[in-house]
């Protein structure tokens, strides 16, 4: 069904179509611009050459290693919720919260009607997309995601924020489809935060995509899927992207009692280990996927986005997955020329 979906939108992708989740390591020297640029010892121009070239060097990384759908690497960004608020109106910048591990950013606060007033994304889909011939997703924090992430001083609940929040996303939404992307992934991380909450964040991703072209992808990590499935096959998107590598979660028998509906994205990298995968263990992990679910439904990825591995280790990890899907790949040729 999605196979027509992006065929409609002129996106030929092969079996197991491979991309990543978004965020790519930064390289040293721009971790050490940003720390600079943070204190004003290096200007805007000089920060943006390092985070272009460092983008071109992810492109073509993505490239050589043949991904099929590609992500700007992100290197210009620090927390995705933080990213989103300080363009949108009716943000001011809170204080320093932790989020995971030993990783902490500023907690944005909602003070006011919140307002899109200029593109945030679209700029550097726009330049990245230029670079290569292959689709680049474009990249959105979802509206949940962003009310969950905040402190919010101005709307009188939780809902009202999301939605007012979905409304101004939409608006992302039509400027980066009306440059050109097709395939549109939304994060959506906080998902199975408050499971009673999923039906206004089903709502307010209806208020973000309804009647919008594209093939939608949501990506929801840190996942207790088990608390929001199989409500979340309600979201009106396309793609359903969930990690899976290293958790017990047994998505046959989740899916045995309640089918899946959509097309799934394998995360078979575990973002948080040093370790890389084995080529077989990646294909062991989309076999338990087409165990439950037709092959043409299945997209291959990591678990989250990478940035919190090195350059070294992102290129190797990505290597062994695109090597596993290989096989899985020549193994299902093999099975229909028989
Ligand atoms: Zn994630």
């Amino acid at each position: 069904m999605s196979r027509r979906k992006l065929a409609d939108l002129g996106l030929d992708l092969p079996l197991l179509p491979t991309s990543t989740v978004g965020s790519f390591p930064k390289p040293p020297e721009l971790v050490e611009a940003r720390a600079k640029a943070a204190r004003n010892a290096l200007t805007r121009g000089e920060l943006d050459r390092l985070e272009r070239r460092a983008t071109e060097f992810w492109v073509r990384t993505q490239e050589e290693l043949d991904l099929d759908v590609l992500v700007d690497g992100e290197q210009y960004r620090g927390d995705m919720v933080a990213y989103f608020a300080a363009t949108l109106e009716g943000f001011a910048s809170g204080g320093l919260v932790r989020s995971y591990g030993n990783r902490y950013y500023h907690k944005p606060v909602i003070v006011g009607p919140v307002r899109w007033k200029a593109p945030i994304t679209v700029e550097w889909w726009r330049w990245t997309q230029a670079l290569t011939g292959r689709p680049v997703k474009g990249m959105l924090t979802g509206p949940y995601t962003i009310m969950d992430w905040s402190f919010n001083d101005y709307y009188p609940d939780r809902r009202s924020a999301c939605l007012a929040l979905a409304r101004e996303v939409r608006k992302e939404l039509e400027a980066l489809l009306e440059a050109g992307a097709r395939i549109v992934q939304i994060d959506e991380p906080a998902l199975s935060v408050r499971p009673e909450e999923l039906g206004f964040a089903v709502e307010a991703m209806h208020t973000v995509v309804d009647g919008l072209p594209a093939y939608y992808i949501v990506h929801a990590c840190f996942g207790a899927f088990e608390t929001i499935y199989p409500g979340l096959l309600d979201l009106p998107v396309e793609n359903l992207d969930l990690a899976i590598s290293h958790s017990a979660l047994d998505l046959l028998a989740m899916f045995e009692k309640d089918p899946f509906t959509k097309d799934l994205s394998l995360g078979v990298l575990d973002v948080h280990s040093h370790a890389t995968e084995s080529p077989d263990e990646v294909a062991a992990r989309i076999r338990r996927g087409t165990a439950v679910l037709p092959a043409d439904r299945i997209w291959v990825d990591p678990d989250c986005g990478l940035k919190t591995r090195t350059v070294e280790e992102s290129r190797a990890k990505l290597a062994a997955m695109m090597a596993g899907v290989r096989a899985v790949r020549a193994a299902a040729a093999a099975a229909a020329g028989r």
